[in-house]
């Protein structure tokens, strides 16, 4: 049986990592001198987690240098779980705190990959929330792409299919412009949505998609496309997506083909790293090591 250690010195991914919330709480509270009572917990779904989001962490978060802040420290204990390749996303939406000056934004981003590239590969991702100012993200989303600086495109919010029509031609410029092409689906919402989002947008990759596990023909149709999903199996259990960590459908989803990467998600949230959340998965039978090899590809 392989311990943690093993798992922390393999090189490894983190796919699926929102920097802003990217660190650990011990880490965080260091820093932003609040804590939040009685934390991390289990979440009732997305839902408590934006209260929690709305009433600490974003007043929290008011400058640029607080940005930066947060981005460096979601890096480092990265760094510190041994992971060589993070697949970062950062929210259009804190162009704000740059006073809407792109450059000054992207100079962070390069800044941020320059910085640490002998220690880790940031591959940084431009996130779009799907309630943020649709008009700020037009104008824009387009140059943030085509700046050469991001790598992916990620959409999220609230799992709903209406108005991602709104998002087809920032997509299409993406996949033009050679980045992946992701979106969040299947953490909540079902097998069939997953299916629509990865046909409508010609995603790429998934971030969660668990919820294909419910139909064996998504499964069938994830393995057959490649479509990797990025797979966050402590935030579905704390935001209570799976009752627990042994009826995570993960060992489903690869044993049907399906590519699966990790992602810690919110490690602000969810506190388990890429490495304890392997550690776990394997130590408690929910997946073999054969199959955490087959996670570990991705580096
Ligand atoms: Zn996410």
């Amino acid at each position: 049986m392989k311990d943690m250690q093993y798992y922390v010195t393999q090189p490894k991914v983190d796919a699926h990592n929102h920097l802003n919330l990217g660190m650990h709480y011990k880490t965080y509270i260091a820093w932003a001198g609040i804590d939040i009572p009685n934390f991390p917990r289990p979440m009732h779904g997305l839902e408590e987690m934006h209260e929690i989001i709305a009433k600490y962490t974003r007043p929290r978060a008011k400058t640029e240098a607080d940005v930066i802040q947060l981005i460096k420290m979601s890096i480092e204990d990265a760094i510190a779980d041994g992971v060589t390749r993070l697949e970062g996303s950062i929210d259009i939406g804190f162009m704000v705190h740059f006073k809407e000056d792109m450059d000054r934004f992207l100079r962070m981003v390069t800044d941020f990959v320059a910085g640490y590239k002998d220690t880790i590969t940031i591959a940084p991702e431009l996130g779009l929330g799907k309630t943020f100012d649709k008009k700020k993200i037009d104008k824009w989303a387009p140059d943030l792409l085509k700046s050469g600086v991001f790598t992916s495109i990620d959409l999220y919010g609230p799992e709903i299919e209406e108005g991602i029509e709104n998002f087809a031609s920032l997509f299409k410029l993406a996949g033009k412009l050679g980045l992946k092409k992701r979106a969040h689906v299947g953490e909540f919402s079902d097998a069939g949505s997953v299916r629509r989002f990865v046909e409508f947008f010609n995603l790429d990759e998934v971030q969660h998609g668990i919820g294909a596990a419910r139909d064996d023909s998504v499964l069938q149709f994830l393995a057959d496309r490649k479509v990797r999903c990025n797979v966050c199996p402590q935030s579905n259990v704390l935001l209570g997506a799976v009752p627990s960590l042994a009826e995570h459908p993960i060992k489903k989803m690869l044993d049907a083909g399906v590519p699966i990467a990790l992602g810690t998600d919110d490690l602000l949230f969810f506190e388990d790293s890429v490495s304890v959340q392997l550690y776990h998965l394997v130590s408690q039978n929910v997946i073999t090591e054969a199959d955490a090899d087959k996670i570990l590809q991705y580096k």
